[in-house]
């Protein structure tokens, strides 16, 4: 134990750098230990996690009930495959689609197999239901999106560290702007083949932006209009962390399925989760729809060795769970809430912040510099130093994404470490 702590975090970082794939960045710190809002490195140092492995811990890290349900299930059965069934997978879709108010549940386990399900979904639903000619199926997505990593969700990103030389890329992918109707107006009323409108209610990944708020409900309505599938990718956005259950429930915090209960509501033909659905314990992702819809996935046709496992269900059924009895999404919209305006106070009389902007616990603040400076990465060590955890996302924005278990206490002592540390930025920036 004392020889473990006392092997230095540089023995870590030169494993990983020289052993491994170099495809990320991490801030330098090596953690060893979480509980709810905290995280430990192998020195013992403790800090708040911000970021919340990119919300997929809103229950806080390690939850005990979400760890309980998985060491239950993990000690009776972990994996059959779906060559078999399984006596967790029926109880949990029938407790997913009613908590989320859709019929069916198409079970996977990384959020871009998530997505690349609901690809295949709207693509065959297009050639069956809707009629588009075999292999004309066009999807309409938007700049700057984040949708994943895999071979085809790379071939419509716009990032072109995301896509370059990994060609050749996959096709049927229109792009629109982020947060413009009308453009989504035009595409449609061009293309009679476009078969889905694939959207983050609020771009994550691309710097938490949040579209005007006619944006998802007039698409909403452009869709039916044009009978296309309505899309939402909720990986990062659902499950609580934007202070409703779903983004697209707008300002609703009802606790069961908003679909009845929320006049802002606003309906998606698909639905995808992710991140969040297990709590940050396991990889659990899902897709949502309607009979409708799902039916046009016949037997043979899609699959996942370890989608729909009993673990999975285990675990994303507690994690849901937890989301409603310990009112997380609740407490996200009013935490978010405080967050922002305690950081407005200090933007008011800052040089190197402009603005901080998001919904819920999903907020990002922009640095006053060029996106190619180090100032934002260079504020994220100091942050760490002072102990706090948050990363940069496109060079000059830091987002700040505590899971959703934090105390107002807790809130207001990370804006104490948050202003005091962008306070050190501040003479140094011209
Ligand atoms: C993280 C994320 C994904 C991809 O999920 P993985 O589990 O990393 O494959 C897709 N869409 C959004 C919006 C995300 O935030």
């Amino acid at each position: 134990m004392e020889t473990k702590q006392q092997v230095s975090q540089d023995y870590y970082l030169d494993l990983e750098s020289r052993h491994g794939a170099h495809d990320y960045h991490p801030l330098p710190v090596v953690l060893a230990k979480g509980k709810g809002v905290y995280l430990w490195d192998v020195a013992g140092k403790k800090y708040y996690d911000f970021l919340s492995a990119y919300s997929a811990v809103n229950q806080g890290h390690c939850h005990p009930d979400i760890i309980e349900a998985m060491k239950q299930q993990a000690e009776t059965l972990t994996l059959t495959s779906r060559a078999f069934h399984n006596n967790k997978l029926g109880e949990y879709m029938k407790f997913v689609t009613t908590y989320f108010g859709f019929e069916r549940l198409l079970s996977m386990n990384t959020g871009a197999e998530g997505v690349e399900t609901a690809i295949k979904i709207s693509r065959k639903w297009g050639y069956l239901k809707k009629g588009v000619p075999e292999n004309q199926a066009q999807i309409v997505v938007c700049n700057n999106n984040f949708h994943g990593r895999t071979t085809t969700i790379i071939s419509f990103s716009t990032d072109p560290d995301t896509k370059a030389h990994f060609g050749p890329h996959t096709n049927g992918f229109t792009h629109i702007p982020y947060d413009d109707l009308e453009a989504l107006k035009q595409t449609l009323e061009s293309n009679p083949n476009i078969v889905g409108f694939l959207v983050e209610p609020i771009q994550g990944e691309a710097g938490v932006y949040t579209p005007g708020k006619d944006f998802i409900s007039g698409a909403r309505a452009l869709c039916s209009q044009y009978n296309v599938l309505l899309i939402t990718d909720e990986i990062q956005t659902g499950i609580g962390r934007t202070g409703s259950l779903l983004a697209v429930c707008g300002d609703c915090t009802c606790e069961d399925a908003c679909e009845q209960q929320s006049a802002t509501y606003i309906r998606p033909d698909i639905l995808i989760l992710g991140k969040a659905l297990s709590g940050g314990t396991y990889p659990v992702s899902g897709v949502l729809c309607d009979s409708e819809i799902m039916d046009v996935i016949q037997p043979g046709q899609h699959g996942s060795t370890f989608g729909g496992n009993p673990m999975a269900a285990a675990v994303a059924t507690k994690a849901l769970e937890v989301i409603k009895d310990e009112k997380l999404t609740q407490n996200a919209r009013r935490l978010g809430e405080v967050f922002r305006n305690e950081l407005n106070k200090y933007i008011a009389n800052s040089r190197i912040v402009q603005l901080v902007r998001g919904k819920g616990l999903l907020n990002a603040i922009v640095i006053n510099d060029t996106p190619d400076s180090d100032t934002a990465w260079n504020i994220c060590l100091k942050l760490r130093d002072n102990g706090l955890l948050a990363k940069p996302t496109h060079g000059n924005i830091i987002r700040f994404a505590p899971p959703l278990v934090i105390t107002e206490e807790q809130l207001l002592d990370c804006v104490k470490i948050i202003t005091n540390t962008l306070k050190g930025f501040e003479k140094t920036s011209s």
